[in-house]
């Protein structure tokens, strides 16, 4: 060992990283040659174990241990808030203001007029006020939390009344039932799966009654013979009992997505319109910020949200209020397109379409397809029926570069975006996939080879092909993607 870590060779590992981290890996590589040596594994005769073999399988150790768990990857799967590839990308001017906060200390506790300890909720509550009308807000760590302490602050030791249709689960083990268990609060279920008339919850309420809890489903839709009460309704119920309405609108929807066909997310500044007294939902969802989850209302039952003691173990970090307050404010200045998420949703069917062939144009080293020459001979109807398939990757390649790459056939095909992360079920934006097949390889085989690629790239697979879709490609990952699907048609 004391030899190994004396070699001139490995001087500069020692020196970009310690000789502690050194020894591990020296010792771990030669534990793993003893290893292989006593399982008969080392072939005999081998190759030597030379100073150059174990400087070799150092280095490699110290790369692979250097190398983030954490990493970025590039999203094909057209799924835009993908809770497992970490929901929301976030604005350029968002991520700015994070490093410029979180470099240095900040005013994030301090009341810079009065001199004295303020309050972290300030730098979220005036942009909210200012959005939404929400006359305070609180931020904590997600929406999941945002419920349990809304139920624990509002209802401990009473009841919540409940539509049956709304009692959901969300992934990750966020279930109704549960968290009003966890939270001492009693679930009163009233009406049916599909069927809750605002009798049933008027004939529920009695004295031990807290709350009216609304729930926005989410990731399912109840379709057929439904029947809902409107919110107003609601609201009027709850004004004449004298009990608060607290709505859980999940997704946080800030603007109308009524033009993308997105009807199920109603804006939360609408809830709070039609009166209900305090809504929660998420920061990473539709509103394409960061994880956080935002409660906004009535002062006095923010306030006593606030006061309680659950709030100090949810409340965020400075980097969430830099990075909330950022992407907030791209929708106060009417600038929503400033937002990835968004940016997203909003593109058309033909902008994803003109992005796929530029694309696949790319795989192919610059082949034109079809459509762009009809384009250029002056028809650019879009009446047109869709372009033959492309395989554009044969294209104008050399002869070499041909046998290397013909395997490969990549052609545009309909499909389907989804929203994800529990927003909109079922709401999806029409897209055109770049289909990817390889003359002798399998679907599940290209999948593995893209997910191992450096950038990885996450895909989908159905019928036995990869199928990629540019809508949720950031635009600066497109350069990798060409690489990792290129690298396909190799071997
Ligand atoms: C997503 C969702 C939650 C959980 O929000 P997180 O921010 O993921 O904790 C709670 N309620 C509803 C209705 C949701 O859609």
């Amino acid at each position: 060992m004391e030899e190994v870590l004396s070699w001139p060779t490995l001087r500069d590992l020692i020196e970009r990283t310690s000789r502690r981290f050194v020894t591990e890996r020296v010792r771990e590589v030669l534990g793993g040659l003893r290893q292989q040596i006593r399982d008969g594994e080392w072939p005999h005769p081998g190759p030597e174990i030379s100073e150059a073999l174990l400087e070799t399988r150092v280095r490699e150790a110290v790369e692979q241990a250097l190398a983030y768990s954490l990493r970025p990857v590039i999203n094909a799967t057209g799924v835009i808030l993908h809770t497992n590839l970490g929901r929301a990308p976030l604005s350029r001017e968002a991520l700015a203001r994070a490093v410029e906060v979180a470099a240095q200390y900040s005013n994030l506790e301090y009341d810079l007029d009065q001199g004295r300890r303020g309050e972290r909720d300030v730098h979220i509550s005036r942009v909210l006020e200012a959005l939404l009308g929400a006359p305070a807000s609180i931020v904590v760590n997600n929406n999941a939390a945002a419920v349990m302490i809304t139920l624990n602050t509002l209802a401990e030791g009473g009841e919540v009344i409940v539509s049956r249709g709304e009692l959901i689960e969300i992934g990750g083990s966020f279930r109704i039932p549960e968290i009003m268990q966890k939270s001492g609060a009693v679930l009163r279920e009233v009406g049916t799966t599909n069927r809750t008339r605002i009798g049933d919850y008027q004939k529920a309420i009695n004295e031990r009654t807290k709350l009216l809890l609304r729930v926005h489903p989410s990731n399912f839709r109840v379709v057929g013979f439904t029947e809902r009460p409107s919110l107003e309704e609601l609201v009027a119920l709850g004004r004449k009992a004298g009990i608060p309405v607290f709505e859980d609108l999940g997704s946080g929807c800030l603007v109308s997505m009524a033009a993308q066909g997105i009807e199920d997310e109603v804006p939360v500044g609408e809830s709070l319109k039609a009166g209900v007294d305090v809504v929660s939902f998420s920061g990473d969802k539709l509103l394409g910020g960061p994880q956080a989850g935002v409660i906004a209302g009535k002062k006095e039952l923010v306030e006593r949200i606030r006061r309680n003691p659950l709030f100090r173990a949810m409340r965020v970090d400075k980097l969430t209020y830099a990075v909330l307050e950022a992407t907030l404010q791209a929708y106060w200045l009417d600038r929503p397109e400033r937002i990835p998420a968004l940016r997203m949703i909003r593109m058309t069917r033909e902008e994803v379409e003109q992005r796929a062939e530029r694309f696949v144009a790319a795989c192919g080293q610059g082949q034109a397809n079809p459509s762009r020459e009809r384009e250029r001979a002056g028809n650019p109807s879009r009446e047109q029926p869709a372009p033959p398939a492309l395989s554009a990757v044969e294209g104008s390649l050399s002869r070499d570069e041909r046998a290397g790459t013909s395997a490969l056939r990549l052609e545009l095909v309909d499909g389907l975006s989804v929203l994800g992360g529990g927003s909109a079920p079922g709401q999806t934006l029409p897209t055109r996939l770049v289909a990817v097949r390889h003359a002798t390889e399998s679907a599940t085989v290209l999948e593995k080879r893209l997910r191992g690629w450096q950038p990885p790239v996450i895909a989908r697979v159905e019928d036995d092909t990869v199928l990629l879709d540019l809508r949720t490609v950031l635009p600066e990952q497109e350069a990798a993607l060409t690489e990792a699907v290129r690298s396909l048609a190799a071997r």
